[in-house]
Formats: C-alpha cells, structure tokens, sequence
C-alpha cells in the first residue's frame, strides 16, 4: 500500500538559505514538492510567479482568507503571506511529501491542524552570517535587512516546538539532514504498526 506523504514544514529567518536547500534537496530525491505560497509582496527580481509565489493583491487575499482556501496565513514585515489547501491535501494524498516554507505563526497553525507534521527549524551558523547572507543576496534594502534580523532574534525565542534543527553550513550539508529527517519521518512506529499485525 502506497504511504501517505508528510507534511514537512520548514521556518527560519528569511536568508537562512531555505530556498536553496529545497531546491537542492528536491534534485536529490523525486518524492518531495513544494507547495507555492501567495503573497502581497512584490516579486524579487528573477522571481518568477507560480515558481516562487503567486502574486497576489491585498483584496484576491482577503477573498482567499474568506472563502478559506487557505491552510494557514500569517503577516510577516508588512506583508500577507499564505497556503493554498487544496494542492497541499491532494499531494500529501497522492504519496508526495509537501514542503511548506513558512513563518513561525502559520507554523504554529498547521501543527495544530495536523498533529503529524514534520516540523523542521532551519538556521544559519549565526545572526551575522545572516545578515552577509542576506546583503549578499542583493534583493533588500538596509532597512528591510534590518526588519527581517529582528524577527529572525523574535522568531528564534518562540520555536521551541519544532521537532527538527538544521544548520545551513552548507547547502550540501543542510540537504543531507533535511533528507534524512524526511526519511526518518517516514519510519515512525506509529504510522507503521499495522505492518505488525
Ligand atoms: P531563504 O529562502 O531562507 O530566504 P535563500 O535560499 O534565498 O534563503 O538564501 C539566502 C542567500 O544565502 C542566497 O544568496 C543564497 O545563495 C545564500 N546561501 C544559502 N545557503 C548558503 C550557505 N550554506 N552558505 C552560503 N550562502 C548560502
Ligand atoms: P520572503 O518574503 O523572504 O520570501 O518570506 C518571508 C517569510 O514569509 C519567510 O519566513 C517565509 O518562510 C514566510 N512565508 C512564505 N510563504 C508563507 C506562507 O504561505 N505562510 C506563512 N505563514 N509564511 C510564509
């Protein structure tokens, strides 16, 4: 019998180098997806909407958040950001294991909803090499840099209930690990007694 996907929902400050340990990880191995958020924030350059995100107005929002075809929504610096549902439950469905990159709140509102999610911290080595990170990545102003390290420290201090820390030392490295968390999850006694009967 084909086993249900896992929900794999991964937060850490923006520039922890998330995005680019999915993409990785997504090359290394065939039964993981990313579940493509909406945002009322403006596309980066070299963003590319359906990829990154969907871009969306604050009002296709506020209709999304009415009509509840969102699994979870948070602000983050002054932006509204989302899940669409129905992608997420057909894929975990299918087998797939979805990987939601998001913020700590909505975090806190998928666990709630799906007890079994896998939830996966991710961090850079520290706060400075955040900050080299993120002005390396040339997408944000000084003030919007600082915004972000702010709530990456208010971040830190609420997610003692994540299951799983990675450290972004590598790119190479932090896929391995979120891998073998994905693999892990998948062999937990309790999605697997029946096979004992
Ligand atoms: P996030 O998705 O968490 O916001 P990104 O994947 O966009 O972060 O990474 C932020 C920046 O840091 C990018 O320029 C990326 O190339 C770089 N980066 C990611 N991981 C590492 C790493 N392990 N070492 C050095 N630079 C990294
Ligand atoms: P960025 O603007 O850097 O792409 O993302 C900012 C923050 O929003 C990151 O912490 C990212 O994980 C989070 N985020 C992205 N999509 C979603 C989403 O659908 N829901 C929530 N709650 N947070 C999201």
């Amino acid at each position: 019998m084909k086993e249900r996907g896992k929900l794999i929902v991964l937060s850490g400050p923006s520039g922890a180098g998330k995005s680019t340990v999915v993409a990785l990880a997504m090359e290394k191995r065939d039964d993981i997806c990313f579940s493509v958020s909406v945002t009322t924030r403006a596309p980066r350059p070299g963003e590319v909407d359906g990829k990154d995100y969907f871009f969306i107005s604050d009002e296709e929002f506020r209709k999304m958040v009415e009509e509840d075809r969102l699994l979870e929504h948070a602000e983050y610096v002054s932006h509204c950001y989302g899940t669409p549902r129905n992608y997420v439950l057909e894929k975990l469905e299918s087998g797939m294991n979805v990987i939601l990159d998001i913020e700590v709140k909505g975090a806190r509102q998928v666990k709630n909803k799906f007890p079994d999610a896998v939830l996966v911290f991710f961090a850079p080595p520290s706060l400075s090499v955040l900050r080299e990170r993120l002005t390396g990545r040339g997408t944000e102003t000084e003030e919007t840099i600082n915004a972000r390290l702010e709530r990456a420290g208010q971040e830190y201090t609420e997610a003692d209930f994540y299951d799983w820390l990675v450290v972004n030392e590598t790119p190479e490295q932090a896929a391995e690990e979120l891998s073998a968390i994905i693999t892990a999850s998948h062999c937990r006694f309790c999605d697997r007694k029946d096979i004992l009967k």
